[in-house]
């Protein structure tokens, strides 16, 4: 062959070899599980410097101890063994390579006294000649990967070169992995705890809601047959249990902040109904507090939307309680149905507090309150419009609040995706989302 050819056919191979290393790294990078990687990382060593095996030796962040990850052997006994053996940082190549941040080459390891031969014996495999790198993120050194008994010849620059741009996208690779695997966790001590906390307030709600009714019902019939004012004890105790049933009801409700699809019983549901029932759910706590609660007649006849008739109802109603609630005595509030292009719109206003302009989304975040908690005069969690929120979005609606100023009152709307009796099919889309 002549030299031009000779030259020709090395670089026909270099390049061969970094558009594999291109590859590999993007191999390395696409996963995400620590195993994969290493199992790649060992192939890829063989393959890119030609040698027999491969081990990976990473450094405990905590304890400084090294171990190895990955190894010169497919018996997983063996393995499981020596990941348990720690490598001496001090007395190891491949503490050597970590402590000075530096690739070690030897072509014979019985000469070189790093070399710490318990693990040739746990692994019943003889290393002879030895390439080493470090495994570094920018200057942070992880660990080493050691490339073991070069099958023909020694090592060489381009070896050493190849290895190390191999070992620093590994630890890359690797971080990442584990800062997934640290996420994932985090997310699944997350949900357990969430979980923990959904089950204690069902609970607890459930637990209080018994003996509230003891009381609700002795406080009713003492007002009934006490006079003067044992009776008004009795409607002081009657109204603050009341108003706790009101808290436990919000706190049973808390699931709905995390309403699935699947738990909506869909059906065609004329607007209008729903807008009769929720004011006749709040007509008498309306009444007490002297307001005026109108039912405008909708500009069309059957206003239909598919829907979960309970559910869109205590949407409603949680948005009437506030307009009752945030309205001074005497007040008025207005239900009505509107009709819209593909939509239906159950508009509530009142002429009430009102809502300052930079609260009209903060509202519906759970536990938000525009007034401080502290020094507040109505009772309430800030879960209300948090739960119609998620009701109406599960039902693929939307629904806001406007409100030209304090004092002004505020309009809350809910708009829902309107049925069309003629395409039944449109019933099972809105689960099918
Ligand atoms: P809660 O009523 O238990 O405080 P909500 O989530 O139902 O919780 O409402 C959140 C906050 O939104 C209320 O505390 C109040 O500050 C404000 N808000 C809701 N509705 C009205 C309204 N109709 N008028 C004025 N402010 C309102």
């Amino acid at each position: 062959m002549s030299t031009n050819s000779v030259e020709q056919s090395k670089v026909k191979s270099r390049s061969e070899t970094l558009n594999r290393m291109v590859e590999i790294s993007l191999l390395l990078n696409s996963s995400l599980s620590i195993d994969a990687i290493l199992t790649q990382l060992m192939d890829a060593t063989v393959e890119i410097v030609h040698c027999e095996s491969a081990s990976v030796i990473l450094m405990d962040e905590n304890t400084q101890q090294l171990h190895f990850v990955a190894m010169p052997t497919t018996d997983a006994e063996r393995s499981q063994k020596l990941k348990r053996i720690p490598i001496p940082l001090e007395k190891s190549i491949a503490g050597a390579i970590i402590l000075e941040n530096k690739a070690v080459v030897t072509n014979d390891t019985s000469q070189d006294p790093r070399h710490y031969s318990q693990t040739d014996s746990a692994l019943g495999f003889k290393t002879s000649s030895l390439l080493g790198v470090p495994m570094r993120i920018k200057n942070r050194v992880i660990g080493a990967l050691e490339a073991v008994n070069k099958i023909g010849g020694e090592w060489g620059e381009k070896d050493q070169h190849d290895l190390e741009v191999l070992a620093s996208q590994a630890a890359i690779a690797l971080e990442n992995a584990q800062l997934i695997r640290k996420l994932r966790n985090a997310n699944e001590e997350l949900s357990q705890l969430d979980k923990l906390k959904t089950d204690f307030i069902a609970i607890a709600s459930h637990e209080l809601r018994t003996p509230l009714g003891v009381i609700m019902g002795y406080a009713s019939f003492l007002k009934a047959e006490a006079q003067g004012e044992l009776s008004d004890h009795a409607t002081a105790v009657l109204n603050s249990a009341l108003r706790m049933r009101n808290l436990i009801e919000d706190m049973t409700n808390l699931r709905f902040l995390k309403l699935k699809d699947i738990e909506l019983a869909i059906e065609e549901v004329p607007a209008d109904d729903i807008a009769q029932l929720a004011g006749s759910d709040v007509v008498s706590m309306a009444e007490t507090r002297g307001h005026s609660l109108r039912i405008l007649p909708s500009d069309s006849e059957n206003l239909l939307v598919n829907g979960d008739r309970a559910k869109l109802l205590m949407a409603l109603t949680n948005i009437l309680n506030n307009a009752i609630k945030f309205t001074p005595e005497r007040g008025t509030i207005k239900i009505r149905c509107i009709e819209r292009p593909n939509e239906v719109w159950i508009q509530v206003k009142d002429n009430g507090v009102g809502i300052p302009q930079e609260d009209l989304t903060k509202i519906f975040e759970p536990f938000y309150q525009v007034e401080d908690h502290m020094t507040r005069r109505h009772g309430g969690m800030g879960l209300g419009l948090a739960i119609a929120k998620a009701v109406i979005e599960v039902h693929h609606g939307r629904i806001w609040a406007e409100s030209p100023g304090p004092n002004q009152g505020s309009v809350f709307t809910i708009s829902l995706p309107k049925a069309h009796p003629e395409d039944p099919e449109a019933l099972k889309r809105i689960t099918r989302h």
